[in-house]
């Protein structure tokens, strides 16, 4: 029998990319997704595939399906987006998670949540380890989403204990590649459009802040073999730990792509978390995994990408 996935959020940036893995291993797809974020662009390669299904659908409201595994990506994830209705997105991480938890309860479905870095909100120790508890401002702007996903997490460790649904958690640290919304606002599209534009590269703050930024194809081979191993619940940190200043990345971008932009500084947003940078040690033990692809390479890749958007 074929292995059937509910994928919520399919329709977006990683679901994308995770559709085409588990296709590709012989899955049965099933997307339910509001297009939000995502779009049917994205996945219009699928819709033809006898193996794949997608649903209209918000994970706020309940749904029934029968399914042998679920990951539940659904929810908007670049700042600009879930800060556009910043209720909305607390209902949707928290119904979301709610939702997507009773399902699995019901029908014995192994369940992946794409939990975040932002747990650790702005972080007092560096690199990142899965032990430490964060530093997150409960009342700021970034909370709807980082408060949204702690308590999505509270939930899976909650269904775990008490109903002992059987979960797996990753916590994703900065992710770019093929298929992001070249409007989506996160910092890579951001500068690559904007070089290709001509346009002004927009530095938030004086760009000393430091990301660690994991290419596409990296990640979702960790989603799939954490979701893969009988081991361990999570949280598991998956990224890439080489760590780059923002104006680090404003500087390889404007040198891969040439043109006349400049590097100018716009108002740092507020919470906006001064370094990031994940411990993967336990990535590493576990399931052997860690990244392949280097910025270098992963930017390029980008750039080719964007290319056809310009
Ligand atoms: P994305 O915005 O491209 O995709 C999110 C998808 O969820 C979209 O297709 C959107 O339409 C859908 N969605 C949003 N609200 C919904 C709702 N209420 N009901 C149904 N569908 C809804 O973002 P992404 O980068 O693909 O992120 C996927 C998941 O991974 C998110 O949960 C995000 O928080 C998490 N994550 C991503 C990153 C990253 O760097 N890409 C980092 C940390 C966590
Ligand atoms: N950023 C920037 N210019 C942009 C977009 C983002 O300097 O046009 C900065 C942002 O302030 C943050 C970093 O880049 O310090 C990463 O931002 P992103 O929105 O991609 O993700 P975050 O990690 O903040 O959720």
């Amino acid at each position: 029998m074929r292995r059937k996935t509910l994928i919520t959020g399919g329709a977006g940036f990683l679901g994308r990319h995770l559709t085409a893995k588990l296709l590709a291993k012989g899955h049965e797809v099933l997307c339910l997704d509001n297009l939000f974020t995502g779009s049917k662009e994205n996945i219009a390669e699928f819709r033809d595939h006898p193996h794949y299904e997608f649903i209209r659908h918000d994970v706020v409201d309940p749904f029934k399906l029968e399914v042998d595994e679920i990951y539940n990506l659904a929810c908007p994830a670049s700042p600009v987006h879930y800060q556009y209705n910043p209720i909305k997105t607390v209902k949707t991480s928290v119904m979301g998670a709610i939702n997507s938890l009773g399902l699995a309860k019901r029908i014995k479905a192994r369940i992946f949540q794409a939990s975040t870095s932002e747990v650790y909100g702005d972080p007092e120790i560096h690199p990142q380890e899965e032990s430490y508890r964060g530093s997150v401002n409960p009342i700021g702007l970034r909370a709807c989403y980082d408060e949204g996903k702690r308590c999505a997490e509270t939930l899976f460790f909650d269904y775990h204990r008490e109903n002992a649904v059987d979960i797996r958690v990753v916590r994703i640290f900065n992710t770019y590649g093929p298929f992001m919304h070249p409007d989506d606002g996160r910092v890579v599209s951001n500068f690559i459009m904007q070089a290709l534009r001509g346009e002004d590269i927009t530095i938030y703050g004086n760009g000393s802040q430091t990301r660690s930024f994991c290419y596409v194809s990296d990640l979702i081979d960790g989603f799939v073999a954490f979701m893969e191993q009988n081991d361990e619940t999570g949280p598991l940190n998956l990224g890439n730990p080489g760590e780059f200043t923002i104006r680090e990345l404003a500087e390889k971008v404007l040198q891969k792509i040439g043109g006349r932009s400049k590097l100018v500084e716009k108002p740092l947003p507020s919470d906006d978390p001064v370094r990031r940078k994940p411990d993967i040690t336990k990535a590493r033990e576990l399931l052997q995994w860690e990244p392949k692809v280097d910025l270098d390479e992963g930017l390029d890749q980008t750039i080719a990408y964007f290319r056809d958007f310009v």
